[in-house]
């Protein structure tokens, strides 16, 4: 089988609905929390298995030998990330999986929200299961599911500087999960996966402007402004941190990295963030 843990997640999402168009349904296992949310998937063949990273048991005897598995990195930042993948990568090595493919972050960045990343990655080495790190950059949707307040304002605001950034679309990044799910030879590789082309603040500002007629700018601000804001904007003090350490790192060019993995693994161009932002105008 072919499994995927975080499957009722944005990127899951796009994995299932990709795997479905590759391989007969019934040899894909999504790994959810709650089955109501992947009703869905079971209506078309998908199999469910109910699994929580914080409960180890539910994962005793998920997976079986020969088994490729996409564990997706979590999103609960304050419940101990690694140790919620390494009860996936015990099960795993337990369970003799074929393939162990892991979401992870750019190899380049050094920003705090990559910690839990690099740890996990070394669980995965240390395990000895065959793997493949999927060291994805970062999506569109960071920003192009955050319109409204740069609507509202006429400004993009961020730390970022004269920083590019190459990022791709979940549904890219999900692409090449598939791909790295349904072929062959890809054990024990790592890729660096981002999008073609990496775009500064300032070209962002000009693309909203051009799509919507208004006269949008790019407001950079210093880290610990930046900080301030997203905390006054009712984020909590450690998520605000841990984003503002990533325009620091967005400065400093980790986000612009382009080696071409992604649209190699895909045999295709990335999604344009000019697309994106046409697709998130007409909501
Ligand atoms: P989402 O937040 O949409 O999805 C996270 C998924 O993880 C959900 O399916 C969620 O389950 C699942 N999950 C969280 N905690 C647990 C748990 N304790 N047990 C089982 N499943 C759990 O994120 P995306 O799909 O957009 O992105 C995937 C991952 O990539 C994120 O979790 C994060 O680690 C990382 N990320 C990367 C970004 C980038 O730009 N590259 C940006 C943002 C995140 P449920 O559906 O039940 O909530």
């Amino acid at each position: 089988s072919i499994v995927v843990t975080g499957a009722t997640g944005h990127l899951g999402r796009h994995v299932i609905e990709q795997l479905l168009e590759k391989v007969p349904a019934d040899q894909i296992t999504a790994v959810v929390r709650n089955a109501e949310k992947a009703a869905d998937f079971a209506n078309r063949g998908v199999k469910i298995a109910l699994a929580d990273y914080n409960v180890p048991a539910t994962f005793d005897a998920l997976f079986s030998a020969g088994d490729k598995v996409l564990l997706i990195s979590g999103n609960e930042f304050d419940k101990g990330r690694v140790a919620q993948h390494k009860v996936v990568i015990d099960a795993a090595k337990a369970a003799g999986v074929a393939l162990l493919a892991y979401t992870s972050a750019p190899g380049s960045l050094t920003a705090a929200l990559a910690d839990d990343h690099r740890a996990t990655e070394e669980a995965v080495l240390a395990s000895g299961v065959p793997y493949a790190l999927l060291r994805n950059g970062w999506y569109h949707e960071n920003y192009t599911e955050q319109l409204a307040p740069v609507l509202e304002h006429n400004a993009v605001v961020a730390a970022a500087g004269e920083g590019r950034v190459a990022s791709a679309s979940r549904a890219d990044f999900a692409a090449a999960a598939v791909a790295v799910l349904t072929g062959e030879g890809h054990e024990n590789q790592t890729y660096e996966l981002s999008g073609d082309e990496a775009w500064s603040y300032a070209e962002y500002a000009a693309e909203l402007s051009r799509q919507t007629g208004k006269e949008i700018a790019y407001n950079a601000v210093s880290v610990e402004a930046y900080q301030g804001i997203l905390t006054g904007a009712g984020l909590p003090e450690p998520l605000a941190a841990i984003l503002a350490g990533v325009d620091a790192s967005i400065e400093k060019g980790e986000l612009a990295v382009r080696t071409g993995d992604l649209s190699r693994l895909t045999g295709r161009p990335t999604t344009p963030l000019s697309e994106a932002i046409t697709a998130a105008l007409k909501g």
